[in-house]
């Protein structure tokens, strides 16, 4: 299902929350706003879901016009047939994992076939030994799986995703980024999916839009959002930046220790070093900025390094911001 956002604009108390904001979002994809705290995520989802109404706009779903300031249309969530997942599960503690799951249901009053139908959800997020379960006695991966099962159920076309691993820890995000994305693919939902993670981000979408301050600053591939910033915001946000000048940067893999014909060269002090594992993060000073190197070799502190930069990789920013 598509989903396209024209012109829609919200404030709360007098505060711009979303600028005037127009937004595609293709059917079958997998879509995420990304951006700083603060910056509109939740609200913009919020509105999509029905669960907020726009100042001014429209939101249409393929042909059918769900929201309308002007022509005051503003479909119900629960008439708009899209599965939510929160950031902190939201599961009822006092029902077991299938009540939870068939909560959606009967909530719709739409229980025909209702065993086979949970049951079935179950099974694609590999639960269905665990339906008698209570939330309390699953780890934290498991219920994130209740809580996507409990979206799917009700077969939406689109799922919306409002930071739904930052509860987890770091080894177990890393697993269930995988496990959501590929669930996502082979339901062939279309799914918008809001982080503040860039790494999320980049590893799961199709396409990102980069929010700052309620403006949609870039709406792109992440290839494309990484390799061709369309402001320094989006720069800087994803991704390491090493600035040449307010404008121009490169990526830490522009720049290499080793002599390299027609790469710029640059004789540059180090200042600070970081093991990573594969690799040190060496930081270099270059006027008053710090640039970051991806080195298999450790420089002394204090040392001067030549470092050579392909020039075919300077990116330049038109602007600051959109
Ligand atoms: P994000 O999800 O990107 O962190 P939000 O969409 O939650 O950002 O919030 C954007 C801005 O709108 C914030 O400044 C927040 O304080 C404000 N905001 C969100 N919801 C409300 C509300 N119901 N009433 C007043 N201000 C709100
Ligand atoms: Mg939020």
């Amino acid at each position: 299902m598509e989903i396209r956002l024209v012109n829609i604009t919200k404030t709360f108390g007098g505060n711009r929350v979303i600028a005037p904001t127009d937004l595609t979002i293709e059917s079958g994809s997998f879509t995420t706003l990304l951006g700083p705290s603060g910056c509109g995520k939740t609200t913009l989802l919020r509105m999509i879901a029905g669960l907020e109404a726009p100042d001014t706009g429209e939101i249409w779903f393929d042909d059918s016009l769900v929201f309308s300031a002007e022509k005051r249309i503003n479909l119900p969530p629960e008439n708009r047939g899209l599965g939510f997942v929160f950031q902190d599960f939201a599961l009822w503690p006092h029902m077991t994992v299938f009540e939870n799951v068939a909560f959606g249901l009967r909530a719709k009053k739409d229980t025909n076939g209702l065993e086979v139908r949970v049951a079935e959800a179950l099974r694609a997020v590999q639960l269905e030994n665990f339906s008698q379960r209570y939330p309390h006695q699953l780890s934290g991966g498991q219920q994130q799986r209740v809580a996507f099962a409990r979206a799917i159920v009700i077969e939406p076309a689109c799922v919306l995703f409002d930071e739904p691993l930052s509860a987890l820890d770091a080894l177990l995000r890393e697993k269930m980024r995988r496990e959501l994305a590929e669930l996502v693919s082979r339901l062939r939902l279309t799914a918008v999916f809001v982080t503040h993670d860039q790494t999320e981000a980049m590893s799961m979408s199709d396409r990102i839009a980069v929010l700052n301050g309620g403006v949609v600053e870039q709406c792109d591939t992440p290839e494309h959002i990484y390799l061709r910033p369309a402001t320094t915001f989006v720069a800087r946000f994803v991704g390491k930046s090493n600035w040449l000048s307010p404008t121009e940067l490169f990526r830490p893999e522009a720049m290499t220790l080793t002599p390299t014909e027609g790469y710029s060269k640059y004789d540059l002090p180090v200042t600070a070093i970081q093991y990573m594992g594969d690799a040190y993060e060496v930081l270099l000073q270059y006027q008053d900025v710090s640039w970051m190197l991806r080195s298999g070799r450790k420089p002394a502190s204090g040392e001067t390094v030549s470092v050579y930069i392909d020039p075919q990789k300077i990116i330049h920013c038109e602007r600051e911001h959109i």
